[in-house]
């Protein structure tokens, strides 16, 4: 979802941007209308998140499993090491070995992703380029609730809980995550780079991928994706209103607790994810039968409740609660849980 004062500032400068005359879907990249609307939101970003001056902000293109393939081709010399806590790990770290030697040091298969390993869990290899993990496990429901030590550079897929909560980004070689989840529609991928990282791709690596010459191009190596960064901006705003990224993780926490009290003490609905690995951006739940699940979903459909269906490879339920989610639409649900319970 979007929030409802961001669709409203998207309608209302559609046809004509600050009374230039353009939409900013029809604007050149280049011109200086959108060169400050593309400044402005990368200040705006780096502020949110409190970026330091080491590391640069680029808005690429191509989604996060772009960057399934750039990670390696830009900062791995022989090997790397991946943590298998979900679907969209497990295809970075299959991706990887195109290019090179992965160790998986972590894997939460066996448990079919229901936890999230301890740091004493990890077995790191010796002298990889990187350690990649994603924080939240978007499909799974599960969450790292820490911020694992390695020794060595650590990358990070945050596209589902980006902008949920403040990240001390100065632990971080690497951070990217699409769009698509919580801060404007598909199109753009935002990655936060140190920039001392940058420059030793290998030298097959496309143009499009390589993150030097996208940091030396200001992300313009050729057009970004403009309309969803101008909403990015707007997200922004909206983020800032609502109090900040501190005020955006009590309230996400808040929130998704809720919700998993319910389904605790809920006797036909049961939260496969560990407790101490829950997600607070996407709650997954299951009913005792999947007749029963199929009944939740069209009376949850019936009162506007939509997209709850687990995604294919778990089944169940998923709530996906993600910043512009109103908190009276997890209220509701967790009013048709308890209903249904009774
Ligand atoms: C959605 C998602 C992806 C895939 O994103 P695309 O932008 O569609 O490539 C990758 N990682 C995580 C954690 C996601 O939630």
């Amino acid at each position: 979802m979007l929030p409802d004062s961001v669709l409203d500032r998207i309608a209302a400068e559609l046809y004509d941007y600050q009374g230039s005359g353009q939409s900013v879907m029809e604007m050149s990249h280049r011109s200086p209308i959108f060169m400050d609307i593309f400044e402005k939101t990368k200040e705006h970003f780096r502020k949110s998140l409190s970026i330091p001056d080491t590391h640069e902000v680029l808005f690429l293109q191509g989604g996060a499993t772009t960057q399934f393939a750039a990670i390696p081709l830009n900062l791995m010399k022989e090997s790397a090491d991946y943590a298998v806590t979900g679907n969209f790990s497990g295809i970075a770290a299959k991706e990887a070995t195109k290019y090179g030697k992965i160790h998986i040091c972590a894997d939460t298969s066996d448990s079919n992703h229901t936890e999230i390993p301890e740091q004493s869990g990890i077995n790191f290899s010796e002298n990889p380029s990187y350690f990649h993990y994603c924080e939240n496990n978007t499909i799974y429901g599960t969450q790292w609730n820490y911020v694992p030590t390695a020794p060595t550079t650590l990358v990070c897929d945050m596209s589902s809980n980006i902008l949920s909560k403040p990240v001390d980004v100065s632990k971080f070689g690497m951070i990217y995550a699409g769009a698509q989840k919580n801060m404007a529609p598909a199109g753009l991928t935002v990655v936060i780079i140190d920039k001392k990282l940058a420059g030793n791709q290998a030298p097959s690596t496309p143009m499009m991928f390589n993150y030097e010459q996208q940091i030396k191009a200001g992300s313009m190596v050729n057009t970004p994706s403009c309309f969803p960064i101008y909403v990015l901006g707007l997200t922004l705003d909206w983020v800032d209103q609502m109090g900040g990224l501190a005020a955006m993780e009590e309230r996400t926490r808040t929130r998704a607790n809720k919700l998993y009290e319910i389904i605790d003490n809920s006797k036909l609905f049961t939260a496969p994810a560990k407790v101490s690995a829950r997600s607070h951006m996407n709650v997954t739940f299951r009913g005792t039968t999947p007749e029963l699940d199929k009944q939740f979903l069209e009376q949850a459909n019936k009162q506007g409740l939509v997209n709850l269906a687990g995604h294919r490879v778990v089944g169940g339920m998923r709530a996906s609660i993600y910043n512009a989610v109103p908190t009276e639409g997890v209220e509701k649900l967790g009013q048709l849980i308890a209903m249904f319970d009774k």
